[in-house]
């Protein structure tokens, strides 16, 4: 199965993807964690992320697009993979798809997690406090959710479109929403 997980900042995007991925039995491809990963190692794609990351600014689509292909390209993403936080742009849904078709793959579909913007304030302001994250104060939160609006938002309905779309009300129990995204799959 080969899944695209999308939903505003906070929705608890993370949390579900690691959740659906143990079920499933495929890979979690976050690409927030592994451009973190990339800063720790202070390589070359983590000293270019860092500042763009810390402003609550999107990565550069190059960068991405070139990460990924690199991860898709990788013998463990044979047996599927969720991706978490990618696509982000349409320029990147693009460049997914390129490299898709390169692998004659295709997605199984697109989940979109919804959840209201005061919900969605409260819990990443929580996630900050426990967190540490250096993206998660209330200013930089704000930015994010701009970011989300006028550049992630589009994606729905490029995804709609191709038919791969499932929206899932981001709002309830953890589990809960788990049972909700397992059997909108299954
Ligand atoms: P996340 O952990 O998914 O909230 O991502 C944290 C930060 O990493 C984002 O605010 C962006 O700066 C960067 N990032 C993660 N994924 C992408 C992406 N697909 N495109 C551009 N930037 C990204």
């Amino acid at each position: 199965m080969r899944l695209v997980f999308m939903g505003p900042p906070g929705v608890g995007k993370g949390t579900q993807a690691e959740r659906v991925t143990t079920h499933f039995k495929i890979v979690h491809l976050s690409t927030g964690d592994l451009l973190r990963e990339e800063i720790k190692n202070n390589t070359r794609w983590g000293r270019e992320a860092k500042t763009f990351m810390n402003d609550g600014q999107l990565v550069p689509d190059d960068l991405l697009l070139e990460m990924m292909n690199d991860r898709l390209r990788l013998d463990e993403s044979k047996k599927g993979y969720l991706l978490d936080g990618f696509p982000r742009t349409l320029p990147q849904a693009r460049g997914l798809d390129s490299i898709l078709e390169d692998l004659n793959q295709s997605l199984d579909r697109a989940v979109n997690l919804t959840a209201d913007n005061d919900e969605l304030i409260r819990r990443l302001i929580l996630r900050g406090q426990k967190s540490g994250r250096d993206d998660d104060s209330p200013d930089i939160i704000r930015k994010r959710q701009q970011v989300y609006r006028d550049q992630t938002a589009p994606l729905i309905d490029y995804y709609r479109k191709q038919q791969l779309l499932i929206e899932i009300n981001g709002i309830g129990e953890i589990p809960e929403i788990t049972d909700r995204i397992i059997k909108s799959l299954t």
